[in-house]
């Protein structure tokens, strides 16, 4: 069975006449554990795609399912993460991951922010608030806060889009090492063709009008993961 089955996604949106298709015969299947890339340009329906995954959007038609159990609205077993990090601005760092944690007993609750904020490397930030931080600092609490309910899918819509080439450097790196120590399945939308060589196992290409899959490749360049953290390290210094 199919870790995750995206079956023949079919999407328009507009009335009658001026009625566009969006997505259409969308079908990806996706392993446990694996980064797929969604890599195509502006328009060619990337987030109508995740936000359909992520149950925030319904297909026109199409099957959807997670461990073979049908999908449809949003359900904790998917976090989503988009380009602006939209963190609450009257909570602190540390509050706004255990924010989605709210059934959970408070001292449980920190242990998991804890937890998620040192694989975000932002411990010693607990305290404070949004603004003190930098752009990408915030993106940082904002990926803590999607993998604190310890979802099965993490969905990520172009994360890195709206920050300069440096620091979209080091959150790559960052994820990388989730990725690693998580071994999350997380669906990564980009349109920088670097950005998905370098993170995915996999990388789903789309075209547009209407969005439609154009190829879908695996990306295996035969190392280890570990031992190609290192060398982007060394470079990045
Ligand atoms: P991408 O993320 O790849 O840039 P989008 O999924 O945002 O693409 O958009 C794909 C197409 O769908 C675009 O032409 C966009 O204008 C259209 N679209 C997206 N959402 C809506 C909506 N809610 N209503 C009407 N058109 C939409
Ligand atoms: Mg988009």
């Amino acid at each position: 069975m199919m870790f995750l089955k995206i079956d023949g996604i079919q999407k328009s949106f507009g009335k009658d006449g001026r009625r566009e298709q969006v997505l259409k015969d969308i079908s990806v299947d996706v392993r446990e554990g694996e980064f797929i890339s969604l890599l195509g340009p502006s328009g060619c329906g990337k987030s109508t795609l995740l936000n359909i995954v992520a149950g925030l959007n319904r297909p026109d038609s199409g099957i959807l399912q997670l461990d073979g159990r049908d999908i449809v609205k949003p359900g904790k077993e998917r976090g989503m993460v988009f380009q602006q990090a939209a963190l609450f601005p009257w909570l602190t760092v540390e509050e706004n991951v255990m924010f989605p944690l709210k059934g959970m007993p408070k001292k449980e609750a920190k242990e998991v922010a804890k937890k998620y904020l040192r694989l975000v490397q932002l411990s010693q930030y607990a305290g404070h608030h949004p603004h003190e931080l930098s752009g990408g600092m915030q993106q940082r609490v904002s990926i803590a806060r999607a993998l604190a309910m310890d979802p099965a899918v993490l969905l990520m819509d172009e994360p890195f889009g709206a920050l300069d080439e440096q620091t979209r450097m080091r959150l790559q790196g960052v994820l990388e090492e989730i990725w690693i120590e998580t071994k999350k399945t997380i669906i990564f939308v980009t349109h920088s063709i670097q950005e998905a060589v370098r993170l995915s196992d996999r990388i789903i290409v789309m075209g547009t009008h209407p969005g439609r899959v154009l190829q879908d490749i695996e990306v295996t360049l035969g190392r280890p993961r570990e031992g190609h953290l290192k060398e982007m390290a060394a470079y990045e210094e």
